[in-house]
Formats: structure tokens, sequence, C-alpha cells
């Protein structure tokens, strides 16, 4: 008889990185690839000097400069202090301990944000346990990698071993069937998933995103959807690797090469879910319905299909959901039943690294192509890294964008978090690409309405809430 246990792909990950397994404890998980960024590692470099540790692994660590970096003229002096600090010991940190910088002054053609520069520069690869300390590193699963964020105490300690201390979570297929209309896309995919299940349904699980939309999605919209795992509970999201994912990573720069590339290939073949294995939950969504979506609320769950109606709180039986949906509502400045189609916005940006890559800059200059974004609406376009600005660039995107009366900026993470002045004024309703519509997120006071690039653009020329579907021949 044989013993073969049908595994999904998470558990042949984490299967093959366990270092050991100490009876009742966490697990001791090796990890392949950190990506570190200069907020979260400056602590942690202080910490392993304090105890006069070195890094284990310079050469499976990697740093780029995002949250705090400024997205304007980059020949200036950063005016915020304490981004300055922290790029500054960033660069000192790197240059001691023998780290890869994609930074400002150093490796500036690489830079950008972590969770776009790790694919681009094909860091990032099937199989792979990846971290760093930021929450959306669960965008790295689109490639049937294990990637989640860890706090900095975490980063220290793999600054130090390389491994981490883990406890197993379960597995979530989260499965999308069906065939997307015109105007969807894959944002409008993953915020139907936490508006239909909400933000708590993949706590303690790594989500799995399975079935014939999901195997249909290019590379980028498939980062797009485990981008927002987290928005959904979970740590991390994975799409098991097929040619699809092979073909994105051909031929990048830290990608096998040669007679690796083919035994990588063949080992990354294996690693999809057996065909019985058995996940620990299923979720559902059929994607043939869906209408482009949009938040209404301060959390990334309390989103609708575009045409629909605000909620009302009166209706839900649930006395804290009621509460919170009330809160939201009044801190939106939003009434109960109240249709979101043609409310007025003051700001629009496009970028984060949930949609700042080339493909999501083509969809919405697709869209701005010839026009003008209404007046008194200031529009903000911020690639996600220098790579993707300069190929938006050779391909005359940026001239779409300033001709339409965008902003055009370097690559960062910019609005999604209100750095460097990059961000609403109290009151101002946003239409953004991000991935949190977190009270004060974008700003003080500010308003966040979640969308995907194409709602945003058609958003940017109307200068209301649209549905993106009336502007599309
Ligand atoms: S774009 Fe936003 S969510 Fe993404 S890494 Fe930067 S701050 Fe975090």
């Amino acid at each position: 008889m044989s013993d073969f246990k049908p595994k999904t792909l998470f558990e042949k990950i984490w299967d093959a990185h366990v270092v050991a397994q100490p009876p009742g404890g966490p697990t001791v998980l090796y990890i392949d690839l950190h990506l570190i960024h200069e907020v979260t590692s400056p602590q942690a470099f202080e910490g392993l000097r304090r105890r006069g540790l070195k890094v284990r692994r310079p050469d499976r660590t990697f740093a780029t400069m995002d949250h705090g970096i400024p997205t304007h003229d980059r020949s200036l002096p950063i005016v915020d202090e304490l981004a300055a600090k922290q790029i500054a010991a960033l660069e000192r940190n790197c240059a001691e301990n023998g780290i890869t910088l994609f930074g400002i002054r150093q490796g500036a053609d690489k830079q950008g944000i972590v969770h776009v520069i790790g694919p681009e520069l094909g860091l990032t690869q099937p199989g792979k346990t990846i971290v760093c300390g930021d929450s959306h590193t669960a965008t790295h699963g689109a490639f049937g990698a294990l990637g989640f964020g860890i706090g900095t105490s975490e980063v220290e300690m793999v600054l130090a071993t390389q491994c981490l201390l883990q406890r197993k979570p379960k597995t979530m297929n989260v499965r999308v069937e069906g065939k997307l209309q015109k105007g969807v896309t894959a944002k409008d995919i993953i915020l139907a998933i936490i508006a239909k299940y909400g933000v708590g349904v993949g706590t303690g699980y790594v989500f799995e995103y399975t079935g014939d939309v999901i195997r249909r999605l290019s590379m980028e919209e498939r980062m797009t959807i485990c981008n927002m795992s987290i928005e959904g509970g979970s740590r991390a999201g994975l799409i098991a690797p097929d040619d699809t994912t092979f073909e994105f990573l051909y031929g990048r720069e830290f990608a096998p090469k040669g007679a690796e590339w083919d035994r990588a290939v063949e080992a990354w073949r294996k690693l999809p879910s057996d065909p019985d294995a058995p996940y620990d939950a299923t979720i559902e969504l059929d994607a043939s319905t869906l209408e482009p979506m949009i938040t209404y609320g301060t959390n990334p769950g309390m989103g609708m299909p575009i045409t629909g109606r605000v909620p009302d709180p009166d209706k839900l039986g649930d006395t804290s959901q009621r509460a919170a949906l009330q809160k939201a509502l009044a801190y939106m400045n939003l009434q109960p039943n109240q249709p979101l189609l043609g409310h007025p916005i003051d700001v629009v940006f496009i970028g984060s690294c949930t949609n700042s890559r080339i493909s999501d800059l083509r969809e919405a200059a697709r869209l701005l192509k010839g026009r003008r974004v209404k007046e008194g609406v200031r529009v903000i376009v911020v690639p996600g890294s220098t790579q993707v600005k300069r190929q938006a660039e050779r391909e005359g995107l940026h001239e779409i964008f300033i001709n339409a009366g965008a902003e055009w900026r370097e690559a960062g993470c910019s609005m999604c978090i209100a750095m460097n002045g990059d961000e609403l004024q109290p009151g101002q309703y946003c239409v953004s690409t991000s991935n949190r519509n977190f009270e004060g997120r974008q700003g003080k006071g500010g308003r966040t309405f979640l969308a995907s690039p194409l709602t945003a653009a058609a958003c940017a020329l109307t200068g209301v809430i649209t549905d993106v579907r009336t502007l599309l021949n």
C-alpha cells in the first residue's frame, strides 16, 4: 500500500523549510529571502549591534526604500525628518553588513516598493519562503511562494539566524470560478471576496486562490489578489505556479539561468497542490456576476458593487457590527441606503503595492488617453518602481497622464500611507487603488474609497464616483 499523502502547495513549501519542530512549540522555519526597507529595519539592526551579532545571510537579504521616500524630485533634500533619518540608517546598515540596496543614491535604477521590485527582479520565486517587515508581503504568494509580513523583532531574528519561529497556519481554498465581465478586474475580485466573507475570514489560515478565473489571470493581476490577502485576515495568499509564472520570471536578473533554470522549473512544476489534497476550509466566489467594486467604509471589507447602495446599520442584527458601520458612515459622512454613484471626490491616487505595476498604469492610461481629468480633482500617479516608471515613459504613458492633468511621480508608497506631504486634507474624498481605507490612513480626516485603476481613472475624468463600464467602448 502506498503511503503517499496528498499535500497542498502551502504544506509542500512549509515542510521543505522546517528546520526543527520542538514538541508543542512553534516551528523553526528557514527563510529563503528577506526583504527589508527603511521603516522596520533600523531598530532590528540596532538590536543586532547591541547583541554583537552579524547578519547571517547578507546574500539572502535585499533592501529598498519605499515607505518614506519622496516621490517628488529626488535631487531635493528630504523634508520629513523621520524619513530622512530612516533612509540614512538603511544606507549605513546595508553598507556595514554587505546587503544589496536599491535606494536613492545606490541601486537607484532598481528602487521601488518592496513588493513590486521583488518579483520584477526575479528575487521572488516559486517554493521560496519570503518575509519582510510589511504586512503586504503576501503579494509574493502570486508566484507560489510563501510570503508573509513580520514585526520588527522578527526582522532582527531573521537577520541574525535566517530562521523564524512560526505556528503552522491552516489552509483555506479560495475558489474563484466564472468569467469576468468587461470593466471588472483582479482588484474587484479581491474586494468582492473580502466584502462577501469579511476581514476576519482568513484569520489563522493561509489562502490558496484556485479556480479557472485565477488560472487565467496575468502575474500582475495575481499579485493584486495575493496582496490583499492580509485584508481578508490571512497573513499569506498563494497561487500555484504555472507557465504564466515561469514566463514572467524567465530572464529576470535574479532568476536562475541556463541548466539551473531547467532544474528550477522541473522542481516548481511539482509545487501545485495534489489533486486530492484536503484544505481545512473552502470559500467560493462566482466572478461572472461581479461588477466593479468600491468601498464605502473604513475597513476593506466594507465594499459593494459600484451600482449598489450604502448598507443600513439598522438592518444588521449584530450589535458590534452595527456600531462599527455607524462609526464608519459617520467618518465617511455617508448616509445609509445612498448610492455612491455620482458622489463627488477630491483626489484620485493611482499607485501602491496593490496597483502600481505597468499593467495597472496601462489600464488607467487607456481610459485617460486624449481626455482631461475633471477640473478641481487632484490626480496623482505613482509608479511602483523605477523600472515601471521607465517602462511607462518608454510607452509614453507619462505623457497621457500629464496631458490629462495628472501628476506623474517617482516610485514609492506615497499616498498609500500619507508620507512626504502626499496626503489628503481633512474631509477630502479620495478614490485610491491602494489596499487600506482606515480612518486617517491617507491623511488625518481623509476619506478613502478603494477601487481598481480603471474605476479610479473613470472617477478622475468625471470628478464623481463613476461606473467605468459607462466610459468603455
Ligand atoms: S504601498 Fe502601502 S501597503 Fe504597499 S508596502 Fe507601501 S505602505 Fe505598505
